[in-house]
């Protein structure tokens, strides 16, 4: 007989079987729908998270849903190795959605990253004319591309670093949101892309100054360097736009996309480029056997749609400015800062009384909204896009009343 599940003995299997690399709030969630899920016991909360953005479409879309189930009961992987007739109907679609010639199928965000740097490397050989094995690569202080071995080398995090050496060189680290440190570092004849986050994420909501995207680009263009996003976090509507560079008119020379591009209910990642990058990568050298698979290629279909026909991203751009005005008007010392763009925003908290970021979202959690800490003191706020107003007031009343218990 199968014990019945409780939240208690669903932490306790992960904690005993798992390895131990999250720290999870202790919440056990077994349901969700919209901007809503549910733990074991019945407990319904605000899904303040979204996976970490990948749920922007809202829990258990239905759209996606049917079209994932459709496909899954149809063909669901065939490998690379053969040709199936979804995926070009796929690649048609996405390109000409966010405007490039062509598009690499991926999984994860991490594998999108290193699908990016390893395209990047080639078109520097091919194209650039730098000399074989020197490419180099800038990247940001406090940057988040995931967790393989490449993306750590270019972290500054110990958390990801320590403990995982040797790291693949390559790399050249500048501040993040610092112009004048990139302009001397494209001094470098061999460096072939600059990799950056719109806004970075996990460090914590850190916005740019306005401007910055655009400069950036003006100076890669002028170094013939290629200007590389990760918009894995911040890309399909989060920001207020369908791009977080959208906001400043640039468009990468490579795009890497994740998360939401499945609205976070199938691993798919992609990297856009047009012909002169993409075809430096011939038959043999880059795959994945699930990349590009028949379900992630009409979940992908699906997600995307349902962002342009629910106007995603003009929701995050109203909703969030609604979420960081109510943010502000809160009387609390323990709110430093408020931040952020659309719906990726994040409180600086300043710990009271012993009290701190990790406190404020269990008592969240008690109160019914669901967020986590990022590097102790802050707490990024990233609803579902789907979230209605209605909703997002009663989450931020929910919000209020845990920071102020705490005064
Ligand atoms: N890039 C960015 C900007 C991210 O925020 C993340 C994940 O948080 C990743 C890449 C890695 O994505 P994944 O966890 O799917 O490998």
């Amino acid at each position: 007989m199968t014990e019945k599940m409780t939240s208690q003995l669903a932490m306790d299997l992960e904690d005993k079987y798992g390895a131990h690399n999250y720290h999870p709030l202790p919440v056990v969630l077994s349901k969700g729908k919209g901007a809503r899920v549910w733990n074991v016991e019945g407990k319904e909360y605000f899904d303040f998270l979204s996976a970490y953005s990948a749920v922007n479409q809202g829990h258990c879309h239905p759209r996606i849903i049917n079209a994932m189930i459709d496909q899954a009961q149809t063909l669901t992987l065939t490998s690379r190795a053969f040709f199936n007739d979804v995926l070009g109907v796929y690649e048609k679609f996405v390109t000409s959605f966010f405007g490039y010639d062509k598009v690499l199928p991926m999984n994860s965000g991490a594998e999108g990253d290193e699908t990016a740097l390893k395209l990047c490397r080639k078109w520097a050989y091919e194209k650039k004319g730098v000399p074989e094995n020197q490419a180099k690569i800038i990247v940001c202080d406090g940057n988040f591309h995931g967790r393989t071995i490449t993306v750590i080398s270019m972290s500054t995090d110990p958390d990801s670093r320590n403990g995982f050496g040797p790291f693949t060189p390559g790399f050249i680290t500048i501040p993040y949101n610092d112009l004048d440190a990139l302009a001397e570092a494209l001094k470098d004849p061999n460096v072939a892309g600059f990799l950056v986050e719109p806004i970075q994420g996990e460090a914590g909501v850190f916005v740019p100054d306005e401007g910055y995207l655009k400069k950036a680009y003006d100076l890669c263009k002028a170094k013939n360097v290629l200007f590389i996003a990760d918009e894995v976090q911040t890309g399909i509507a989060r920001t207020g736009k369908l791009l977080a560079c959208d906001h400043e008119n640039v468009k990468p020379d490579i795009l890497i996309l994740g998360k939401a591009l499945s609205g976070g209910v199938y691993p798919v990642s992609a990297v856009l480029a047009d012909d002169e990058i993409m075809l430096t990568i011939k038959p043999g050298e880059h795959g994945s056997t699930f990349g590009g698979n028949p379900i992630a290629a009409k979940v992908a279909i699906a997600a995307l749609e349902v962002v342009r026909d629910e106007n995603l991203a003009d929701r995050a751009e109203a909703l969030g400015k609604i979420f960081r005005d109510e943010m502000r008007a809160i009387d609390s010392e323990m709110i430093e800062l408020v931040r952020g763009k659309g719906l990726l925003n994040a409180i600086v908290i300043r710990p009271k009384n012993g009290k701190t970021a990790w406190d404020v979202c269990v008592k969240m959690a008690e109160n019914g909204v669901l967020a986590k800490p990022t590097h102790g003191d802050i707490i990024r706020f990233a609803p579902p896009l789907v979230i209605s107003e209605e909703e997002l007031r009663e989450a931020i009343e929910r919000i209020k009343k845990s920071i102020l218990f705490f005064e």
